[in-house]
């Protein structure tokens, strides 16, 4: 075969597909996989780093460790994509490719809410998840907020993860009955495709004495004039606030969103074969307006769709398989040691996404220890090695 693939990005989606493909085609087809970092880390990762339970270097997945037969990684910033020809530049050189998988996923516009940057913090990089776990480490008392600034926004669960992470972390150090810990989201409950997670949740939330703010986001941060700070929510309330951790507004990476690929703001793409509008580029996970929520299981499970799809059409196969079916399963720390799990599906009644919530066992616990060593196993080919 003479195809060659291009993947842009090394995050979940990119490394998902590349994998799957190998793994379908091993190296009969070269995959070019480009990323400007030099490691993947997992976006649950940064809550470990945030509350230190893990150092950097512990949850970094290291590009340099990459075997997986026929894709060859390089480190590179790509600064145009020209989808018309399925071809990007890079910082170093120009590639062109017979299919081209556009994996970049989504920034951070901290600048987008006034005075976020100055007056609070936000914990969705990694760069902030760090800064924040001095931070926390001096906060002793008042209130503590952790909120939404806009939407879209990556893996709706976060949020309220973090809030029973920063409840243990408040009572290991003896200080939680000194601050007040509030959680601003822009729905009625916290997970809205399913009822059952979103109840488990808030009945955690009061047995902690976490309040939940719904219905809301935060659209400032400001001085009030006595010394303190306040946050602006979208129903025109003023909260007041000592420590707040920010989940920013997200947006495509600038080279996305030049290369005129995007439709109010994210790429469109067909939902069930994450085609653009472009012969030969797909594309998959948080740049998407894909229609599944901004997590990365949702673009392992169109990637590895898209994987299988490419594969039979490459081999001539009679038989496609069927497109994606939007399902993915997240597990969800609920604080004290206990992890929740749910399955949500976007896909098969439109518009009205359904979930099954597992209540904390060992058996969801365990799942989600090994889910990273399982993901950096297969991802960078370890799994073949012999
Ligand atoms: C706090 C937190 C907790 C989360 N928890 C979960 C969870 O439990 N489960 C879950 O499924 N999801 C979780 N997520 C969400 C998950 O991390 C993302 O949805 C997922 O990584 C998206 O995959 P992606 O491939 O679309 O993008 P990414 O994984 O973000 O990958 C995009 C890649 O593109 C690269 N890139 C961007 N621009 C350029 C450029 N110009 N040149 C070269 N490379 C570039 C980036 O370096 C990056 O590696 C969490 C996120 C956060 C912030």
């Amino acid at each position: 075969m003479s195809t060659s693939v291009l993947v842009l990005g090394a995050g979940f989606g990119g490394l998902e597909f590349s994998s799957r493909l190998s793994a379908l085609l091993g190296d009969e087809v070269p995959i070019t996989l480009i990323d400007r970092a030099d490691s993947f880390v997992f976006g649950f990762s940064k809550l470990d780093v945030m509350f230190g339970k893990r150092e950097l270097d512990d949850v970094r997945l290291n590009y340099s460790d990459l075997v997986t037969p026929g894709v060859t990684f390089r480190r590179e910033t790509i600064v145009r994509i020209d989808a018309e020809h399925r071809s990007a530049t890079t910082d170093q050189r120009t590639y062109r490719s017979d299919i081209m998988v556009v994996a970049l996923g989504a920034e951070y516009d901290t600048a987008a809410t006034p005075g976020l940057d100055a007056l609070g913090n936000e914990f969705y990089s990694v760069a902030g998840a760090s800064r924040l776990r001095d931070i926390i480490e001096r906060f002793t008392h008042g209130t503590a907020v952790i909120g939404v600034t806009s939407t879209p926004f990556k893996c709706p669960p976060a949020p309220s993860e973090a809030a029973f992470l920063l409840d243990d972390y408040l009572r290991e150090r003896g200080v939680r009955d000194q601050v007040a810990i509030k959680v601003v989201l822009p729905f009625g409950r916290p997970v809205p495709p399913s009822p059952e997670t979103s109840a488990a949740i808030l009945a955690r939330f009061a047995e902690r004495g976490i309040e939940f703010v719904k219905d809301n986001l935060v659209t400032a941060l400001v001085r009030d004039g006595r010394g303190g700070r306040e946050l602006v929510l979208s129903d025109d309330t003023h909260m007041s606030f000592d420590l707040f951790l920010g989940i920013p507004k997200h947006r495509v990476p600038a080279v996305v969103a030049e290369s005129g690929m995007t439709e109010n703001g994210w790429i469109p793409v067909q939902p069930r074969t994450a085609a653009t509008r472009y012969p030969g580029v797909y594309a998959l996970g948080d740049c998407t307006s894909v229609g599944t929520p901004k997590a990365g299981v949702f673009a392992e499970g169109a990637a590895n769709r898209l994987a299988e799809q490419l594969a039979a059409r490459l081999r001539g196969a009679a038989d496609v398989p069927e497109g994606y079916d939007g399902t993915g399963t997240c597990w969800i720390e609920l604080g004290q040691g206990a992890v929740g799990k749910v399955a949500v599906n976007f896909f098969s009644v439109p518009g009205q996404p359904s979930g099954t919530y597992w209540e904390p066992s060992a058996k969801t616990l365990a799942e989600k220890s090994a889910f990273s060593a399982i993901h950096r196993t297969r991802w960078f080919g370890l799994d073949r090695v012999k």
